[in-house]
């Protein structure tokens, strides 16, 4: 086990947006792919349900109603039904929104943060440099760093649970880890944060144990699988829309490292439709 505690976890999607293939994908094709807005319930053997992002929700349609916020929309058009809220997820599971005490937040683009307000009783993890990054930007800068403030309840300071990144070396099995930047998020080994900036600023996966799997929850750090199994970076022009393009290709060749390292880890990039479809539920229809 790569963790010392186990958590069970439930993967699924709330809506999708499209892109061109090549975009996320070099080599890719011209058409049109789907992306799941990819989210994670994790249930905790003491804190309960955990969500880890939340997808699209109706809310994102408010917000991105007039300029500047519709250009998000206009720039990657979203396909959502109120039936796939992380929400009503969690009601197949048989939970209520009010049993979700923590929601950890991988960064803040739009397709991240849109469900938080679902669930006014959890407290939000995240990473101090992720909102940091985007907390002071004016209209059009943060439409450009795909962040829409109005998603974020008005009580978001009073719930916010920043946590910090220790540098230290990893092991395991004897192999070093090769993302050196990790945070044991409650202190009792069950989630790991893991820095992977260069997408967005601040950026932080999870890595986690299940009883029978290994899983490294790696937000943007890549768009599908494909990606890392194939070492294919992005397209040059989705570099527009990251906060660091080297941190970005530095942290592309940690996962790829990590795939090749231990591949029986199951790497879940937010937007992956196969890891999805693998490993979870929710994202069949998309
Ligand atoms: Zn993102």
């Amino acid at each position: 086990m790569l963790t010392t505690t186990s958590v069970k976890l439930h993967l699924g999607a709330a809506g999708y947006c499209t892109h061109p293939e090549f975009l996320t994908l070099r080599g890719g094709s011209l058409r049109p792919v789907a992306f799941p807005a990819g989210f994670a319930c994790i249930i905790h053997p003491v804190h309960g349900p955990i969500l880890l992002d939340t997808g699209y929700s109706s809310r994102f349609f408010k917000e991105t109603a007039h300029l500047p916020n519709a250009l998000y929309r206009h720039i990657t058009p979203v396909v959502y039904r109120e039936e796939d809220s992380a929400v009503h997820f969690l009601a197949r599971l048989g939970l209520k929104a009010s049993d979700i005490r923590y929601i950890i937040l991988s960064h803040f683009h739009g397709d991240h943060i849109a469900g938080v307000r679902d669930f006014p009783q959890a407290q939000l993890i995240y990473l101090p440099r992720a909102y940091d990054a985007v907390r002071s930007l004016g209209p059009i800068s943060a439409v450009k760093a795909g962040f829409l403030s109005g998603l974020l309840p008005e009580d978001f300071d009073a719930r916010s649970l920043p946590v910090t990144m220790q540098a230290e070396r990893w092991m395991r099995a004897g192999e070093d880890f090769p993302f050196s930047k990790v945070c044991d998020i409650f202190g009792d080994g069950s989630l790991l944060g893991v820095d992977v900036s260069g997408h967005a600023e601040g950026m932080m996966g999870i890595l986690l144990s299940t009883e029978s799997h290994d899983y490294f929850l790696c937000a943007d750090a890549v768009w599908s699988s494909r990606a890392f199994q194939e070492q294919r970076r992005p397209h040059a022009l989705a570099g527009i829309i990251m906060s660091d393009r080297l941190t970005y290709r530095r942290n592309f060749d940690r996962l790829v490292q990590l795939h090749q390292q231990f591949p029986a880890i199951r790497i879940v990039p937010s937007h992956c439709r196969e890891a999805l479809n693998a490993w979870g539920t929710g994202a069949e229809e998309v």
